[in-house]
């Protein structure tokens, strides 16, 4: 008997017609693809669906009981419409309507079980399935407990679906199992086989929990594989070794620190200096919360390799941020990175700044600078260094803010030389550890816990503006107070504003850019379908306050559409103090460090992702004096909106608002980040609920990439790579 496998397509197999709209509603074209495309819920035929449960606008299966059939006369054109209302257990009702009534009434009948699909709707305010289908249920005592509900489309309903299954389980050989014997003896994981078998078809919930947990086990695999692959490859590169050198700059520059490091600062340095010393790439992200201290480190790092002979690159998302790192790499260093200047110390490096509005003359003479290697430093913005700058010999990549940026693009930013430069990598936005171990998991990942001493608290308040007016007279006034203190205050709103007067579209892209991979689209999910007032925008708020209450205060603006020198120009300004009030966008979220800026007032907060917000107070309390960040939202308490600002204002954990954060996202974002093109292999697979598998698949695979670097004694696991990651990483993976 010929079987058949899971790459014979479904033409030949199933009818043309079933065939054809497989492919064509739901891009499912081979064995493979049908079996994998697992139900989504599975429905006791014993029991009633509760439409309380449905949401609007969701292609639903239901299983219900006609409750009334009523045969209706169309006036526009010819023929009758049965209009059936069904009733779940409680009673609530779903009413669909049916053409061809006249054939329909001697099947549908009151007190009739079936399944019923179609999107939900509302109409004349009843619930209603609109393009509705049926499928009677059969009364066969033999039948299977569950009936599978598949993500269904218009004509191609889930029982459809159901029965393409059947018949291609029916047909199919059981395939070889790509996961080791071994392993799945270990972890208690049935065959690939049998989990198939059991997840389209379980006769209990004890079938299809241990089916699913197989199949999310071959998709942690197929991840942590990948990885591993990609961190072996990675690190059998050639690179310059940097070791600490004696008497260097990097002592130096130990002697000199006006503070002692912290006890994360120092094992963490430790790490990287280790890491630098080897013969092949430092391939290291450091995470640490707003104000942990991660400049210091990576500035020692940098200095470990300017002592080797070698320079460093830092490389900053934005021209701001990559000026405001050059001053404070240059004011930690003071005179020894003033080398060539006059106050310079003996062993002095040079602290160039590369950015695209640079003026002709002194770009020229940064670029020369990088190619000498007069520059031990050179700090830009990535597309500018990637593009544009040649290095005398470049030992040391440092990307800050690392979160926006894909593996590629961290790739990219290496080049192709003959010898990798070592990467290390600072993210400011705390990582739940499965997004590590997957998002980043080509990487070794370091943390800063603690914070430097003498930090400040910062109170965080939600401000309801919508229900208490008298509030926001407060917040002015509280501003107030601040800058007669001598202190300065940010406030930030989530758009630009300006686009023909009123504009409601996006921030700009440079904003765009800054919106963090841990947060939601702003405002993409409001639930108000579109009604809400567009969000606030710096270029009406800040007029309009600099005239009302507060009036008399120095009101500075900042946003991604200004050019870059005057953002410069506003930023020194600010960190001068010249400014008492700096009106801003997302720009101020990361890096931007003004000690003596304490309040920060965030408008619209609710159109801030959890960790945006924690990002972006962290901008205050980073003197002496305690910050206080007060977050105006206009929506009603009770709504989960607002208990996510209550969230964010009741912790300063920013690890425990990311896992937050993450709970409140659809995580397949943050999983389709790492893959790219087709369709995602992944299905099962959650960051959340699967860390211990994560963790457990990180290890097997560690193991087997280290005896089977390329996986050629495991073909099976080479093709759940494939299938996993898709053809285009696995195809990637081979080139680096
Ligand atoms: P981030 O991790 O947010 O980049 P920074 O490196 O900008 O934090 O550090 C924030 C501030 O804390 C800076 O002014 C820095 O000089 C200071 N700082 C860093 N490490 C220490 C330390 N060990 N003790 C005291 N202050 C420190
Ligand atoms: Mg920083």
């Amino acid at each position: 008997m010929s079987g058949i496998d899971l790459d014979t397509p479904l033409q030949g197999t199933l009818g043309k017609k079933a065939a054809d709209a497989l492919a064509a509603k739901l891009d499912l074209h081979t064995v493979g693809d049908l079996v994998r495309h697992y139900p989504r819920r599975y429905v006791d035929r014993g029991k009633l669906t509760d439409i309380a449960g449905l949401e609007l606008g969701e292609h639903a299966t239901v299983v219900a009981q006609v409750h009334t059939a009523t045969l209706r006369t169309m006036r526009a054109r010819r023929g009758q419409l049965l209009a059936v209302v069904i009733r779940d257990e409680r009673g609530r009702e779903l009413s669909c309507t049916f053409f061809a009534g006249h054939k329909l009434q001697h099947v549908i009948k009151p007190g009739m079980r079936a399944l019923f699909s179609g999107k939900v709707s509302i109409f004349n305010r009843k619930l209603q399935l609109t393009h509705p289908e049926f499928e009677p249920l059969e009364e066969d005592e033999n039948i299977r407990p569950f009936v599978s509900v598949y993500p269904a489309a218009d004509k191609l309903p889930s029982w459809d679906i159901a029965r393409c299954v059947r018949i291609v389980l029916d047909q199919l050989d059981d395939p070889t199992d790509p996961l080791p014997a071994q392993i799945r003896r270990a972890e208690g994981l049935p065959e690939l086989g049998r989990a198939l078998r059991r997840i389209h078809l379980p006769e209990t919930e004890a079938d299809h929990h241990a089916a699913r947990a197989r199949l999310v086990w071959d998709e942690a695999m197929g991840v942590q594989l990948a990885l591993a692959v990609r961190r072996r490859r990675a690190v059998e590169r050639p690179a310059a070794a940097s070791p600490v050198r004696a008497g260097g700059l990097l002592d130096a520059f130990d002697a000199a620190l006006p503070f002692a490091l912290t006890a994360g600062q120092q094992a963490v340095g430790a790490e990287i200096a280790a890491d630098l010393a080897r013969e092949h790439p430092m391939n290291r992200l450091v995470q640490g919360d707003v104000g942990a201290g991660k400049t210091v480190v990576a500035l020692r790092a940098m200095l470990q390799v300017v002592d080797g002979g070698r320079q460093a690159a830092m490389l900053a998302p934005t021209e701001v941020l990559a000026a405001q790192h050059a001053r404070s790499l240059r004011a930690l260093l003071g005179p020894l990175g003033r080398a060539g200047e006059l106050d310079s110390a003996e062993r002095a490096t040079k602290v160039t700044l590369l950015t695209g509005s640079l003026p002709t003359a002194a770009r020229r003479q940064a670029l020369l600078d990088a190619q000498s290697g007069a520059a031990g430093i050179v700090v830009g913005t990535h597309a500018l260094i990637q593009d544009t700058v040649g290095f005398a010999d470049l030992g040391l990549v440092v990307v800050d803010e690392q979160h926006r940026f894909g593996v590629e693009q961290r790739d990219a930013l290496r080049g192709r030389g003959e010898r990798t430069p070592h990467l290390l990598v600072m993210t400011a936005t705390p990582i739940p550890r499965t997004v590590a171990m997957t998002v980043y998991g080509d990487l070794e990942v370091s943390a800063l816990r603690e914070l430097p001493r003498g930090r400040s608290p910062i109170a965080t308040t939600v401000v309801p503006a919508g229900e208490k007016p008298a509030w926001l007279e407060r917040v002015w006034k509280r501003i107030r107070e601040e800058v007669a203190e001598g202190h300065q205050v940010y406030i930030v709103c989530p758009r630009v504003g300006g686009e023909n007067g009123k504009g409601a579209s996006a921030a700009d892209l440079e904003d765009a850019d800054l919106i963090d991979l841990q947060d939601p689209d702003i405002g993409a999910d409001s639930d108000d379908g579109g009604q809400r007032r567009p969000p606030l925008a710096v270029l009406d708020v800040a007029p309009g306050l600099a005239e009302g209450p507060l009036q008399g205060l120095r009101v500075g603006i900042l946003h991604g559409k200004l050019p870059p020198d005057e953002k410069d120009t506003v930023m020194r300004a600010f960190e001068a103090g010249e400014i008492d009030v700096l009106v801003a966008t997302t720009v101020v979220e990361v890096g931007v460090d003004v000690p003596n800026a304490t309040a920060m007032v965030i408008l619209d907060a609710d159109r801030f992702g959890l960790s945006q917000l924690h990002q972006l107070r962290g901008r205050v309390g980073r003197g002496s004096a305690a910050g206080v960040c007060l977050l105006v939202t206009d929506v009603p308490s009770g709504t989960t909106a607002r208990e996510r600002l209550d969230a964010v204002a009741g912790t300063t954990d920013g690890f425990e608002l990311a896992r937050l954060d993450l709970e409140l996202r659809r995580e397949g974002d943050v999983l389709g980040a790492m893959q790219s093109g087709r369709r995602s292999g992944l299905r099962l697979l959650s960051l959340l609920r699967h860390e211990k598998i994560i963790s457990a698949a990180r290890g097997y695979a560690t193991e087997i990439v280290d005896r089977d670097p390329d996986l050629a004694e495991h073909p099976g696991l080479a093709l759940l790579v494939d299938e996993v990651v898709g053809e285009e990483q696995a195809e990637y993976l081979d080139k680096v």
